[in-house]
């Protein structure tokens, strides 16, 4: 427990680093801050809940949202909750969905947004402090005639580092994987000690920052590969039933089409995409993102597969909502339009048994289990699911309905039988993610960096840590 005293003069100190303006303590400010979307899991929206109705109130024993607006006040900030013991929760965006920025020990949140800039745009590569919007960034990158290879769906919101510190796909990841394949080149990051270092960590060292909720290090810039950049259009294809959309999404995939995203979706679940409704769909939807050099190839596989093409519109036109604000993670907010009682699993099926997998969950599940079917190009992704190499993976985001924690466990356990790799987002704890095989190396930097465990505690369970010692 810290004393007043000892918060009192922790204040001071975040004041005389970041400057007293940029100290807020206001406690119903705080928990306006503090909102994210761990709503969307059942399980952790109760573990929030209870946390706001206990002693620690809607601020959940948060004593301020610090917010440094360069490199040298960040550093002073940690220096000061280091020589008080005071957990730093990073925070850029907020966007997070499964409780990765939820203070489990209270502290300080430290708000990155005030670090924001792209500070060098090069062949294949930019860097961009910590606090940017990833939408700015591939804008950036597009004034030089190149993208960056994956964005998130909330790239209009979401910050470079907290993508790469609490996401991990996004539109591109069909054809280029995951935050883990190759996909974040450096990052700079700040340690949790007395007197904080930098540490500079390129391709070959970074694994321990990604998707480890800033548990182990403060992140102060990322360096992002780049390619040459697309024109995208957005079109949505009827197909007349799931199977065929599924087989469709496999063909857009294997022929490496240059796509951002392809995904099909069983006919019922396309009702929860509003916007849609217009086009009157009969059968299952897919969402396409195609670059335009690939749509006249799409337009054929289209009459291959007897599915029927619908032109959307074209990425960064205004006129309608895009796609691309309907799939991956933001699918899960039209889902719940339809199913607000729904909980969500990441599943990852067999290459070449999908189709019998999908089959045999409807079987088992029938509309209480809701399936989407995408592909993604991830070496990292098949290596959890024992698949050698780079190459597609088959992945769904279920919709359990409803999303009870018994329910949730009886389609994990009934996955575990089909051999269906189950990656569980309702938990804090990164270890019981499913996403790391070899957690050890993320403890061991992390005893390099955060000797006294203030950085985002509660992330990593204590009988994890204690392995560490
Ligand atoms: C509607 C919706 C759609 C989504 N779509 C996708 C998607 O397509 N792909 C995907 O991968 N994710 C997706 N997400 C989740 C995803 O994690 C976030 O959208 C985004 O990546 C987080 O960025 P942020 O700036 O909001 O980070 P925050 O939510 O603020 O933080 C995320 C994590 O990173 C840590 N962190 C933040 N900044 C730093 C820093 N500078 N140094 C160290 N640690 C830091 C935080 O402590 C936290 O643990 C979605 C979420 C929602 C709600």
């Amino acid at each position: 427990m810290t004393s007043a005293a000892t918060k009192q003069s922790a204040l001071d100190a975040f004041a005389d680093a970041a400057g007293t303006d940029n100290v807020r303590t206001d406690p119903a400010d705080i928990a306006r801050t503090l909102r994210d979307n761990s709503w969307l899991s059942p399980i952790l929206k109760e573990y929030v809940e209870t946390r706001r109705g206990s002693d620690d109130g809607e601020s959940m024993g948060v004593l301020a949202v610090v917010t440094p607006c360069d490199e040298d006040a960040v550093l002073g900030v940690i220096a000061a909750a280091v020589k008080h013991r005071i957990p730093i929760v990073p925070r850029g965006g907020g966007t997070s969905n499964f409780g990765q920025t939820v203070p489990v020990e209270g502290g300080i949140i430290l708000d990155l947004r005030g670090l924001t800039g792209v500070t060098d745009v090069a062949d294949g590569r930019i860097t961009a402090r910590a606090g940017t919007l990833q939408g700015g960034v591939d804008d950036a990158a597009r004034e030089s005639g190149q993208e960056l290879t994956i964005l998130t769906t909330t790239y209009a919101t979401a910050t470079i580092a907290g993508w790469i510190a609490g996401g991990h796909v996004g539109l591109g990841a069909s054809q280029y994987g995951t935050i883990w394949d190759g996909n974040v080149l450096g990052a700079r990051v700040a340690t949790a000690e007395p007197t904080p270092r930098i540490i500079d960590l390129d391709e070959s060292n970074v694994l321990p920052v990604l998707h480890t909720y800033g548990t182990t290090g403060v992140i102060l810039d990322v360096t992002m590969p780049l390619v040459p950049a697309e024109e995208w259009d957005e079109v949505v294809i009827d197909a007349p039933d799931l199977a065929t959309a599924g087989a469709l999404v496999r063909a857009i995939a294997t022929e490496n089409l240059p796509h951002r995203v392809a995904t099909a979706q069983e006919p019922v679940l396309m009702d929860c995409f509003r916007p849609l409704r217009s086009l009157e769909l009969k059968g299952a939807g897919i969402m396409v993102m195609i670059a335009r050099r690939a749509a006249a190839r799409l337009g054929e596989l289209c009459q291959l597969h007897q599915c029927t093409l619908h032109p959307w519109k074209q990425w960064g036109e205004t006129d309608r909502p895009s796609i691309g604000v309907m799939v991956y993670g933001h699918r899960m907010l039209w889902l719940k339009k339809g199913y607000p009682n729904a909980g969500f699993l990441h599943v990852y099926f067999s290459p070449g048994e999908e189709d019998d997998q999908v089959i045999a969950l409807k079987e088992r599940f029938g509309d209480a289990v809701l399936v989407e079917i995408k592909y993604i190009n991830s070496a990292w992704l098949r290596g959890l699911c024992d698949l050698d190499g780079p190459g597609l993976l088959p992945a769904s985001v279920l919709a359990v309905d409803p999303g009870t924690p018994e329910l949730i466990n009886e389609v994990m356990s009934f996955c575990q039988e089909l051999n269906v790799n189950v990656q569980n987002p309702h938990t804090l704890k990164l270890e019981e993610s499913g996403l790391f095989p070899d957690f050890e190396q993320i403890l061991e930097f992390k005893r390099e960096v955060d000797p006294y465990h203030l950085l985002n505690p509660g992330k990593i369970g204590n009988a994890t840590l204690e392995r560490q010692r």
